[in-house]
Formats: structure tokens, sequence, C-alpha cells
């Protein structure tokens, strides 16, 4: 064995009794599997293996395994639904933390007046029966919208169609027709980089059109443990017929199967999806994934996409579209992990 094969060897020993110790201190928190391949956990059905996959079950669990894996230096990747990530054919090396934590609780409104914490300006005044939801990061935006439409609270009814997670939701501002978490976002608490816990108000997550300061830089790093929005009182009946028209609205407008919802932001003043039409796109396709017909925005997994060939769609659309109009369409769904190449 040559000297350069001996450090390899070397190496690779090392890696594993690190891995070893991380997966045993891992296990002690939350179960873990190696090589979960990820493809299971995204809503593109696409994407290689983990090599640590933890799945938390409450917000206790997420902020120990996350201050456990950055311990031992691994790189985290917290998982919500992946209903925004496009996940390398290769996967994702170091440890994926699938956010499963799901408790929620209904409180009547109280804001202390000695807090940071404001109603946002789009919720108006408090009135009798308004109340705060707290929720953790992992409970899904459309499951909490549906529930609490059900219980009779008004205030998150066009959050029925996104397939996310709360914790998602804040990173990048979710929204739908004229609406977005800000208009209702009262604080967050996050583990920050250094593994403390802060009770954050929203005006500190600093949110705009698809993105927030966990995604711009000045809170990188933070991982979203729960939040808290403020619902008021509506009528059940009301607001469950608000969310069938809106669900009905959806479905004539955008392709069901697997996908990752609008792949480009709208540039100011135009849509992304006329744009890519314009170029001559719509239907475009490479391997089994296509831009669709019904949504240009959209990409499509036809069954046996790989992430080269949704980055190859990517790349082209992008192209087309600066050499036509100029403009440069910036993604929305974020590409981790290895392997686009
Ligand atoms: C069919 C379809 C329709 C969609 N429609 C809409 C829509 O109308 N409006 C809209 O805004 N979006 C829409 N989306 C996009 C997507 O649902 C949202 O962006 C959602 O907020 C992503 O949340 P997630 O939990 O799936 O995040 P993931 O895709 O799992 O993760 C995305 C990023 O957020 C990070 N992240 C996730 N959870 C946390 C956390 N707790 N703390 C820190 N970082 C975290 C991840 O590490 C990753 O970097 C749609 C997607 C699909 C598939």
């Amino acid at each position: 064995m040559t000297l350069v094969m001996q450090d390899a060897v070397r190496e690779r020993k090392r890696a594993e009794v690190m891995d070893n110790r991380l997966i045993e201190q891992l296990r002690a928190i939350a179960p873990v599997k190696t090589g979960e391949v990820l493809s299971r956990h995204t809503t593109f059905g696409i994407g290689g293996p983990a090599d640590v996959f933890v799945t938390v079950r409450n917000a206790d669990e997420l902020a120990r395994a996350v201050t456990a894996a950055r311990a031992s230096g691994e790189p985290v990747l917290i998982l919500g639904a992946g209903s925004n990530i496009l996940v390398g054919d290769a996967g994702i090396r170091g440890v994926v933390i699938d956010n499963q934590a799901k408790a929620t609780r209904v409180e009547p409104l109280h804001i202390d007046p000695k807090s940071r914490v404001t109603l946002p300006t789009a919720f108006g005044k408090a009135r009798e029966g308004d109340a705060v939801v707290w929720a953790e990061s992992g409970v899904p935006f459309a499951s909490l919208a549906r529930q609490l439409a059900r219980d009779g609270y008004s205030g998150i009814e066009w959050a029925a169609g996104i397939p996310g997670t709360m914790g998602g939701a804040v990173v990048y501002n979710a929204g739908a027709y004229e609406r977005c978490l800000a208009d209702v976002l009262l604080a967050v608490t996050v583990l920050d980089r250094k593994n403390a816990e802060r009770y954050l108000p929203a005006a500190e997550m600093k949110l705009a059109y698809r993105s927030s300061a966990i995604l711009r830089g000045e809170c990188a790093g933070c991982v979203v443990l729960s939040v808290e929005i403020a619902v008021t009182k509506g009528v059940s009946g009301t607001l469950m017929r608000r969310i069938a028209e809106l669900d009905a609205r959806r479905l004539s407008a955008q392709p069901r199967g697997r996908n990752s919802g609008s792949t480009f932001k709208n540039p100011a003043g135009d849509n992304a999806w006329r744009l890519i039409d314009a170029a001559g796109l719509r239907g475009r396709r490479i391997g089994d994934a296509r831009l669709s017909e019904k949504h240009p925005n959209f990409i499509e997994n036809l069954g046996s996409a790989k992430a080269v060939d949704v980055a190859a769609l990517m790349h082209e659309a992008q192209r087309r579209v600066k050499e036509q109009f100029g403009i440069e369409l910036e993604t929305e769904v974020e590409l981790v992990g290895e392997g686009f190449a």
C-alpha cells in the first residue's frame, strides 16, 4: 500500500469513528437512520441519500440534535416538508434533521406591552376573541390553516394549499393570494448559530417577498424552533368555504403530481411563468423533468427525473429568459447537496 493510500484509509477510519460517536449521541436524542434516500422526503420525489438522518419529534429534540451535530463539525440541514428544495442525486453529506415537531396551542391574544412584540400592521387592531397560535416549526402550514378554519379562527386560510412546514414558511415568508406569513407573525423562537435559544419579535426576521433574515444573513444559521401567529375569530363554515374556493383556484392553475412549486421568484412587475412561456419553453422536457404545460414556472417530475435534469431545465430557462428579455430569473427552489453535474 502506498503512503497516499494509507493516509486515505486512516482518514476514512477517522471519519467512521467520528460518525459512529455522533450517531450514538444522536440516537440518545431521537431515531436515526443512515443512508436514508431523500427522494422519499421531498415533494419533487428526487434526491440521493443522507449520510445521517435524524427524525426529531419536538422542538427540544430539534434543538438538542442540531447542537450535537454542530459540535461534531458535521454539516447540518433542517428538512421541513422538502417542498422547496431540489436535493442532488448524490445526496447530502453530514446530518439531515427531519423536523416532525408538531405541537400546537391556541390561547387568547395578549401582548405584553413591555415586550418588543407588536401586532402586524396587516392584522389591524386587536378584537375580542382574537387568539395567539403557538406552533412548533414542523407543523404543516396547510394543516394548521385548515384546523384553525374548522375551529373558527381566521387569518391564514390563504395558506391551506402551501405544503411546507411553519419553519420553511418563516425562511421564505411563504404566501399566496396577496397574503403572506408577515401579515400574521408575532414572534419566533430560534436556536441561533451559537446554539442559544432566542425569542425574537417578527420584525427581527425581516420578512420580505420569499425571503427572511435567515436567508439574507442577519440571522444566518438560525433554526426555527416554534412560531407565534395572531388569528381572529371567524365563522367556521365561511372560512371552510373560502378554503374550498382557493383549493379550486389552485387546482385550475397548477399541475398536480411531483413538483416543488414555483421554481423562480417573480421579477419585479412581471411573472416568471409568463417569461418562461414567452421564451418558448412551456412543456420543454429534459429526461423526465418538464416545465409544466399548465404553469410553466413549475417543473414536474414525470416519474424518474434526476436532479441533473431539473437543474439543466432551470439553467436553460434562466439562459433563454436572459437572452430574450434581459431579465435574470432568481431561483426560489433551493439546490442542496451533491450531484448536480
Ligand atoms: C405544490 C406546491 C405549491 C407551493 N405553493 C406555494 C405558495 O403558494 N406559496 C409559497 O410561498 N410557497 C409555495 N410552495 C413552496 C414551499 O411550500 C414553501 O417554500 C415552504 O415554505 C417550504 O417549507 P418546507 O418546510 O417544505 O421547507 P424545505 O423545502 O424542507 O426546506 C427549505 C429550506 O428551509 C430550511 N428550513 C426548513 N425548516 C427550517 C427550520 N425549522 N429552521 C431553519 N431552516 C429551515 C431548510 O433547511 C431549507 O434550506 C409550494 C410548493 C409546492 C410543492
